[in-house]
């Protein structure tokens, strides 16, 4: 959750979010996955500006997402991706009208028990079905035998078919993922020659901006909706351009300083000036979200430009050159994500932080989201 403490802070644009929703297609079709406190820009706020957007449906982790969001009166489908974990999940996932995921015969169990013991007795399910990426769900040969089960739990409703691609993002995989998807089209079919009614929903953010999908599908949008480019450094790459950041993170330089030529700075003296330098020092470190590993290569901006940041990154502080900065004065912010660029300047993001870190941007967005404190608006830096 989001962190008060940290002197950082996280700026969430809710109109880029919109747009962003937007984008992705029709609200019918989609089912924006807004899990892990919505990739770190705050579950409850993102779940409220896709209500007034139109969504229809929500896909989260675990039971008490499920709940926080019908406590605070929203109506929608919500999908729990995790699923039950014990009986008491099972009980408030049915007390809630939540719609979890059953991938296995011991879940399909252990609902049934708890409907059959609790009123009101039904529950929608997410069925779960495996068609390739070996984590959660029911394999393919087990369609008839789970057809057979669920004939025999009438309080299970299966409201959905789900699956999950393990590599819509690499086009050089695009064999894998056919597979997927006629594993998933056998299965759908399964499912639907005993219950017609049951919709169906595949496609994560790369499949929704490539048209992986097949048609119908109810896409659940992830990073995407944040503005990241699944395919980014492909030949695809075009296909999310048009996606925009939601997140920036910014923090206050708190005191400016020399260094003469011949001084070190920092932990572990990673960095020595070799002439007399102007440094800033920025109250931002690793406990922010900003990882060790991005010491001595990071780039900020600064008053609209990129500068350097130097030296080892510190727990809740690092430093930054601003020796072609003279006219910047204490307490002016630094901009680790976005920012307002000059021309002919591009501000940092989070997939060129996930690069230098050998990660992806989904990683650095919910742990700059979750250690800062939030802010809500409608701009990057109007707030
Ligand atoms: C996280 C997740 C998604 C969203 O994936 P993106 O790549 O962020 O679009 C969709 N489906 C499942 C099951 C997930 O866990």
């Amino acid at each position: 959750m989001s962190c008060t403490f940290s002197p950082s802070i996280c700026h969430i644009n809710l109109d880029a979010l919109e747009r962003n929703f937007k984008r992705l297609g029709e609200p019918s079709s989609l089912m924006p996955v807004i899990k892990s406190d919505a990739y770190g820009h705050g579950l409850m706020q993102v779940a409220a500006t896709l209500d007034r957007a139109g969504a229809v449906s929500f896909a989260v982790g675990t039971v008490s997402e499920g709940v926080a969001l019908r406590k605070a009166g929203l109506a929608q489908q919500i999908v729990l991706l995790i699923g039950c974990m014990d009986k008491e999940e099972w009980l408030l996932a049915m007390q809630h009208k939540l719609t979890p995921v059953i991938g296995s015969f011991d879940d399909l169990a252990l609902a049934a028990q708890v409907c059959a013991e609790n009123e009101p007795g039904i529950l929608n399910a997410a069925i779960k079905c495996d068609t390739g990426m070996s984590r959660l769900g029911f394999n393919l040969d087990d369609k008839s035998q789970l057809l057979e089960h669920l004939r025999k739990t009438p309080k299970i409703k299966p409201a959905l078919l789900v699956s999950h691609l393990a590599c819509a993002d690499m086009p050089e995989e695009d064999g894998f993922t056919k597979r997927q998807i006629e594993n998933y089209e056998k299965f759908y079919a399964a499912v639907c020659s005993l219950y017609p009614e049951t919709s169906h929903s595949l496609g994560n953010s790369a499949a929704t901006l490539g048209h992986h999908a097949t048609s119908n599908d109810i896409s659940r949008p992830g990073l995407a909706l944040y503005g990241g480019n699944p395919f980014y450094g492909t030949r695809l790459e075009k296909y999310g351009h048009n996606q925009e950041w939601v997140m920036s993170l910014s923090s206050p330089i708190i005191h400016i300083r020399e260094l003469k030529a011949g001084q070190s700075i920092s932990y572990g003296r990673i960095f020595t000036a070799q002439r007399a330098m102007r440094i800033g020092i920025v109250a931002c470190g690793y406990a922010n979200g900003v990882n060790r590993q991005l010491s001595n290569r990071m780039k900020v901006l600064v008053g609209g430009r990129l500068a350097s940041q130097l030296g080892r990154i510190c727990m809740g502080m690092f430093m930054v050159d601003l020796s072609q900065f003279p006219e910047i004065k204490t307490g002016e912010r630094v901009w680790i994500l976005g920012g307002k660029p000059d021309p002919g300047q591009t501000a940092p993001d989070a997939q060129q932080i996930a690069q230098m870190l050998g990660t992806i941007p989904y990683e650095v967005l919910c742990h700059m989201g979750s250690l800062n404190q939030r802010i809500y608006g409608n701009d990057t830096l109007a707030y």
